[in-house]
């Protein structure tokens, strides 16, 4: 069985039941593992893990924080967010698909949990903030407001426009 960087010897657990293991790991998604969505890429995972026996199962849980990058919505800037996490997922020897993860004989790679639950938990559409107006005002006008010059004296309003071509005969 190919063996991916998040593969966890659980020899010692399997010793001492009810004993747990606890760990914490920053990294970016491992190569090959793609954590992306249309809209929303992981740029770096942080786990904070524990792993208990419990009889023929394994249980981990604890959080995931993802960091993550993707165009806002509403202005479509890319933006950077974070998104934490909590699970709590059953290993077996004999995984119930989709819902249960694999448990081998000596460890168990937590890789297939990690990337499923960070691709359900990526955000589906980010906002930049709450009040995003769309596109940036100020780089991208989308309406052009002419200051009148107060040295101009003010356009003639159209209704007075007869009463200038009065003259009058002196
Ligand atoms: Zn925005």
């Amino acid at each position: 069985m190919a063996t991916s960087a998040l593969t966890v010897d659980i020899t010692p657990l399997k010793r001492k039941p009810g004993t747990q293991h606890h760990f914490e790991l920053s990294f970016p998604p491992p190569e090959g593992v793609v954590l992306e969505t249309a809209e929303v890429r992981a740029t770096q995972l942080h786990l904070d893990l524990k792993l208990e026996g419990a009889g023929e199962e394994l249980i981990a849980f604890g959080q995931i924080l993802v960091d993550w990058t993707g165009p806002c919505r509403r202005c479509l800037e890319d933006r950077d967010g974070t998104t934490t996490i909590t699970l709590r997922e059953v290993f077996q020897a004999r995984p119930v698909e989709g819902e249960t993860y694999l448990l081998a004989e000596n460890e168990v790679d937590l890789e297939p949990m990690v990337r499923e639950t960070v691709l359900l938990n990526l955000p589906v559409a980010p906002l930049c903030s709450e009040d995003c107006a769309g596109p940036d005002p100020d780089r991208f006008p989308t309406t052009v407001v002419v200051e009148p010059d107060p040295d101009e004296p003010p356009p003639a309003d159209p209704r007075w426009a007869a009463l200038s071509e009065i003259t009058f005969n002196e």
